[in-house]
């Protein structure tokens, strides 16, 4: 039986309450069936149960939010999350039937036109992880939603308390109640899922994403895949240092590091090294935990035992390399939770496990480059592909920008994934496979194209049926 803990504290609160397969099939063929009446209100009839539910989630904000701390021990950004769905619920209501549209045209063929329209897969599934569990819990539920699909969800077994109020804003909106379902549970569930849906998005580990990959194959489904991600940041020569170290520590310490987006390795010019650093250093000491009041600091615990102890083994793994703790630098026990201050090293290279693999924690190790050529190389030399920053005077760093091979990239700032969602974007290498979750094209992964194509013509021996 799962057990779910507390991450301030690392008490057992209780045990998770998942479905058994019956129960959850009996929920996938009631969503099912619901699809077809969600699908006939129409963009404007889902446009306006999705504001609604937007309301809903405001009214019950305090609750939420109460909830996502429990499940994450941080404040901040609990509530950034509340905040961001309801206006992802009242963006897509508004944008999903322009992005939708039916196109008409004409062919090559006089007489022969084509209607095009959009048709959406039935029942689609997603499996979030625990680092935002409410927001990447709807980041995809709402759009297909909008697209006029049935979503079964299931969050992360680590952060679950979250559903039961989100449950409550559902329940209060009847026409959503029937086509949007919350489920507990842990990898088996998820697996369970994946044999029940049209579609099914995920956002994980790269583990647990080859896994999902394998499942939806041999389901003959569609997978999105969200993975992890080992961000770079190039400073170049010339770049505004106050104000890239500023935006380095947010970036890389944000929710503690637990961010796919997070920066997870810096490269900054050999000449501009050490002041760099002296920034980072400098700020990052006035990063103070936020134990043992919630309101003591800006810093949340690592919500997951389990990632503690990746964290720690990078650090570890580093220092034995030769790296140096220029702040920070352990893993911290405070009340039974598990903390790590914003962490700064230098002396670090590509044989150690935090310069390549996901670190997860408030960790920014920082690495000089002697041009910026090696630069590109180093961001580049890494089997993620997610994200990544470059700071330096415009255009120059727009050009390096466009040689780092991630999905997206902040310019004079970092991580600006986190909340502009409006640019198409694909992951590279390992993370992630399929259509973009932002922009536009986030939409147009829930539906199938259908194109009618007319013959108007007249003619009863048109000359094809003469070859
Ligand atoms: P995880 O892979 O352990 O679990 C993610 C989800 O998959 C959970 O809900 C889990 O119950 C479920 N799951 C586990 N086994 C499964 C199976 N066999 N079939 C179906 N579902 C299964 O990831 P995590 O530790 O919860 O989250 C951290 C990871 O998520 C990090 O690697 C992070 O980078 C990544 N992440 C990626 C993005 C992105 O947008 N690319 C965003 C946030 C987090």
């Amino acid at each position: 039986m799962t057990a779910v803990h507390d991450p301030r504290t690392g008490e057992v609160e209780r045990s998770l309450t998942p479905p058994d397969p019956a129960e959850l099939a009996v929920t996938a063929t009631r969503l099912r069936a619901a699809a077809p009446a969600w699908q006939d209100l129409g963009f404007a009839g889902r446009g306006d149960v999705l504001r609604s539910w937007a309301d809903r989630i405001e009214a019950h904000a305090d609750e939420l939010t109460a909830a996502l701390v429990a499940d994450t021990g941080r404040r901040t950004e609990s509530v950034m999350e509340v905040q961001q769905v309801a206006g992802m619920a009242r963006r897509w209501a508004a944008s999903a039937e322009e992005l939708l549209a039916p196109a008409t045209g004409t062919t090559a063929v006089p007489g022969i036109d084509l209607l095009t329209t959009s048709r959406p897969y039935d029942l689609v599934g997603v499996i979030s992880p625990w680092n935002f569990p409410l927001l990447l819990g709807l980041i995809d539920a709402i759009p297909a939603l909008a697209a006029g699909c049935a979503v079964l969800a299931k969050p992360s077994e680590v952060t679950p308390r979250f559903i039961a109020p989100l449950r409550r804003t559902v329940a209060e909106v009847p026409e959503l109640s029937g086509v949007l379902e919350l489920v507990e549970g842990a990898g088996e569930t998820g697996a369970a899922l994946i044999g029940l849906v049209d579609l099914v998005c995920f956002t994980g580990s790269v583990p647990t994403g080859r896994l999902v990959g394998a499942a939806a194959a041999a389901a003959f489904i569609p997978a999105f895949l969200e993975l992890g991600g080992k961000d770079p940041a190039i400073v170049l020569p010339g770049a505004d240092l106050d104000r890239a170290s500023s935006a380095l520590l947010w970036g890389g310490t944000a929710n503690a590091g637990q961010s796919c987006l997070s920066i997870e390795r810096v490269y900054v010019d050999a000449a501009h090294h050490d002041e760099l650093v002296d920034l980072l250093v400098t700020k990052a000491e006035k990063v103070r935990l936020a134990w043992p009041g919630l309101a003591d600091g800006e810093l949340g615990p690592l919500i997951d035992p389990a990632q503690a102890r990746v964290v720690e083994s990078h650090l570890a793994d580093a220092v034995a390399k030769g790296a140096t703790v220029r702040t920070g630098g352990s893993v911290e026990r405070h009340g039974g939770g598990w903390w790590v201050r914003p962490t700064v090293l230098t002396g670090v290279d590509h044989t150690m496990a935090v310069m390549r693999e996901e670190t997860f924690g408030p960790v920014l190790p920082v690495m000089a480059y002697r041009s910026v050529e090696e630069a590109v190389a180093l961001a580049n030399d890494s089997e993620y592909g997610l994200s990544g920053a470059v700071f330096g005077p415009e255009p120059d760093a727009e050009a390096v920008a466009g040689r780092l091979a991630v999905g997206a990239v902040s310019v004079n700032d970092a991580g600006l994934t986190a909340f502009i969602h409006d640019g198409e974007k694909n992951s590279f290498g390992l993370s992630g496979l399929g259509g973009s979750r932002m922009g536009a094209a986030s939409i147009r992964r829930f539906v199938r194209k259908q194109t009618v194509m007319t013959n108007h013509a007249t003619d009863p021996d048109p000359w094809w049926y003469r070859t």
